[in-house]
Formats: structure tokens, sequence, C-alpha cells
């Protein structure tokens, strides 16, 4: 079978905000070949990608990503490594291809594992999948005041670990940071795991880190994440070389990551502990899937990188389904109106903790007692997509157009606004040689009022 079309479905909120939240807009993607459907999800600015795939050819190595994927065979595992191969050479000098791609090749392996009927953690090579426990993702709060009380709600949900981020962090003096590390972890208490995101704010400056290091020492930070650039390896380097892996935390990256040799260079010259990487940047599934198996074999440990919807996130965790060390799970509990909803509360239970993380845990100030960890490990199985089925991303994004419709319905705030390829006149659908007789078919309107711009079956652009 070929591929007959690529369509791109960009939602965004009517207004977006400077906060680092990526669940302000979302770039969705739909594949077809024959009677076969797939879908994937970039993460990156959804007009520049979608550029990345429609721009004309400027040079041989500066093609659109449409050259090197629509009309190709999709039979076998093989032929989505053969189409990344050529996406990479041919659209080299295309910087954004990478993310553009990424949520192609999601889309690939999810339209060959429902062709096949095997989840596409198997298609990868793993013979079982393995539950992992995730840690709540959420920003600072601008005060903190406003940071203890987002730990203590994130308490409430009963997540048995937080990873607070970005926000002022970073910004203002030492002191001014160890108040949100301490607000944070008193309001987890000290039986939560704690991680701390800081987004970069240091660029290079290792100085910055060491100010702030035994703060984060003192609330039992599990890992500091991108304290610097992402390919600041020298920096990350002398971090990890100069602090002790058996008290305080480990350094986290990845994240940043285009391709899979920039993630290798994290683990091999910046030392980094964790790995964490985004199937919607890092080029799809496969090669977040390498990465996965370097870190494994390297005794780094990896973890996805996910901040939007639950698509991203199913897709996000086949690279490492297999792979039972690697427990940790990034679950976003903070998106933006029309992201999927929360996980509801689930019975609380001891997590099973490693080495490092079952260590005695000792006392920050003020202590918090109490607590009890718990885990949404069996809740994350059913909505990820890790469980015995197949992976189910049209499951995943069906759930986020109901979510939109019923905001749409029921919320007068903020709200997708769904803005799609209503017309032949649009850029943001690129239909393939083979026009099928349902490519044709009259705009199916979706409940919700104004969300009634989508339209799955009108959304083509007659190209090639
Ligand atoms: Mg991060």
């Amino acid at each position: 079978m070929r591929i007959d079309a690529v369509d791109f479905f960009y939602a965004s909120l009517p207004t977006v905000t400077t906060a680092v939240d990526g669940s302000q807009d979302a770039l969705l993607v739909r594949v077809r070949s024959g009677d076969d459907i797939g879908w994937g999800e970039c993460e990156a600015s959804p007009l520049v990608s979608i550029a990345a795939f429609i721009t004309p050819p400027s040079h041989g190595a500066c093609q659109p990503v449409s050259a090197s994927v629509l009309g190709r065979r999709l039979d076998k595992p093989e032929d989505i490594l053969a189409i990344s191969a050529d996406v990479a050479y041919r659209s080299m000098d295309v910087l954004q291809a990478s993310h553009t791609y990424s949520g192609i090749e999601m889309a690939l392996w999810d339209l060959l594992g429902k062709r096949r009927d095997v989840p596409v953690w198997s298609l990868l090579g793993y013979d079982r999948s393995h539950g992992r426990i995730p840690y709540a993702s959420i920003l600072f709060g601008d005060t903190p005041d406003e940071t203890y009380d987002r730990a203590r709600e994130i308490r409430s949900q009963g997540f048995v670990a937080a990873k607070f981020g970005w926000g002022p962090f970073g910004h203002g003096t030492p002191n001014d940071d160890a108040a949100h590390l301490f607000a944070a972890r008193n309001g987890l208490g000290n039986d939560t795991a704690l991680m701390v995101d800081a987004g970069q704010v240091w660029r290079t400056d290792v100085d910055a880190v060491r100010a702030r290091w035994d703060a984060l020492v003192d609330v039992d930070a599990t890992w500091l994440e991108e304290p610097f650039t992402g390919s600041a390896f020298d920096a990350y380097a002398a971090i990890s070389a100069s602090t002790n892996p058996s008290r305080g935390p480990r350094l986290a990256a990845g994240e940043a990551s285009h391709n899979p040799h920039m993630a290798r260079h994290l683990i091999d010259y910046g030392k980094v502990a964790y790995i964490q990487i985004d199937t919607g940047r890092v080029g799809g599934i496969h090669p977040a899937y390498e990465v996965a198996q370097h870190a494994d074999h390297g005794g780094v440990t990896y973890v996805n990188h996910t901040f939007t919807s639950h698509l991203a996130l199913s897709a996000a965790l086949q690279p490492y389904a297999g792979l039972r060390r690697h427990r940790w799970c990034e679950y976003p509990v903070a998106l933006s109106p029309g992201a999927p909803p929360r996980p509801p509360r689930t019975r609380r239970r001891r997590p099973r903790l490693g080495a490092r993380e079952a260590r005695p845990r000792r006392h920050c100030r003020p202590r918090c007692a109490g607590a009890v960890p718990t885990r949404h490990t069996d809740h994350h199985r059913r909505t990820s997509g890790m469980g015995q089925r197949p992976m189910k991303i049209d499951e995943a994004f069906a759930a986020l157009l109901d979510r939109v419709s019923s905001r749409s319905r029921h919320s007068p705030g903020p709200m997708f606004a769904l803005v799609t390829s209503a017309g032949p006149w649009s850029p943001l659908a690129h239909r393939g040689p083979a026009r099928t007789r349902r490519d044709n078919a009259p705009t199916e309107q979706k409940p919700g009022g104004s969300c009634s711009g989508w339209s799955p079956g009108n959304s083509a652009v007659q190209r090639g």
C-alpha cells in the first residue's frame, strides 16, 4: 500500500500567551494509506511545521517533507525507516523538518500497527509493555504561596511524584528559588518525589546552578532538568563531574533534541542521568526508541517528555514500553482548556521504588507528615495505549475533539478554536496523488458550536 494523503489539523486557543504551556495549540497529523488511517501529533510551532511540509524546494538538500513521504510504500516497519532516512537527507536544511516529520512518523507507526492489529511497541521489537509511574508535570507559581497551593493540589490528586518548572524559577536570586523549592516540597510532603525543571534559564552558567545546589539537596530533588541550553554539553558535564551521585539531584535533559545524535551526546558527553525525549520533536517513535536503547545500555534512565495531548502521550510511551527499569512517565496536569481531562483519583498504594528513590528521605523545613505515596499506573495504562491492546491514537484524538466540543457548549471562557483546511484555498492540508471518493465527501459537522470548522472530509488541497 502507498501513502495516499497527509492532512494537518491545527488547533489553537484564541489568544496564545507567553506562558510556557505547550497545550495552547496543537498540530495533529492524519495519514491515509488505502482504507487505513494513522494519527500523530507534532510538538512545534504548528504553522511553521506545516510550511516545512508544503514549502517549494529550494535545492537538493532543502526539499519539503512531503517530497519524501507522499506516494511511498507502507507495508512494513522498514518502509518507515527508509522514509525517515530520506526526510533527514533531502530536508537537512529545512530546520523544522524533524518537528514536522515527527507527527507524520507517529501516524505511520499507528497506521501500520492498526493494519496488523498489534501494538506499536511490538513493531519495535518488544515482547511486552511495562507500567509506568506518572509524575505530575506543572509550572511553578508566580509566588511561593502559589507554588505551595499547586503542590497541595497535586498531592490531593494522588500523584506519587511531581515536577515543577519554568515560571519565575531561575530569574531571581538563589534565595528566591529556594523559597519556591521549599514551597513545593512542603506542599507535596516528604514522601512524594519532587523534580525540578529550570527550563534552560541559566544557558551555560555553571556557577548559577552551583549557587542553588544546596537548596536542591535540602528539598531532596530527584533531578534538576535542563539548567542549560540543550547542547551545552560542557556545562552539563561540569555539574555532573562535581556533584555526588549518591546525594542530591541528578541532571536530566534531552527534550530539545531534534535527532537521536543530540540525545546521545547528552548521554555520552553531558553525562546526564535522565534522558527525556519528545517523540514529537526528535523525529518520531523510532528515533526515540534508538535513544531509549542507548540509554538503557549506558545505565541512563529514559523518560518521555510530553506537555500536550494524550495522543502525544500515547506515542511517547511506545519507545520505552518494553524497558522495565525506566519507570517514570511525564504526565501534564495543567493543560489549557480543550486538552484531555485529568486522570481520576486512584486507590492509594505504596510505589515500588528503586534503590535511589527508596533511600531514606531527610526532613524538609517544615516537615509535612502523614502522606501516603500513590500511583496512577492503572489509569495510565488505560489512557496511554500501553496495555495489551494496540495503540489507540485515534481514540485519543477523538477524546481531544470531544473535549473541545464540550468546552464549546458549556464554557464561556477561552476554548480551542479549530482552524483547519476548510476550503481549497487552505494550505493546512496536503493530499497526495491518490484522491479517493471519501476525500470528496461533504463536510461532516462536529457538534459544539465554534468547533464546526473541523471537517475531516473536506480538508483537501489537490497536489501532485
Ligand atoms: Mg523540561
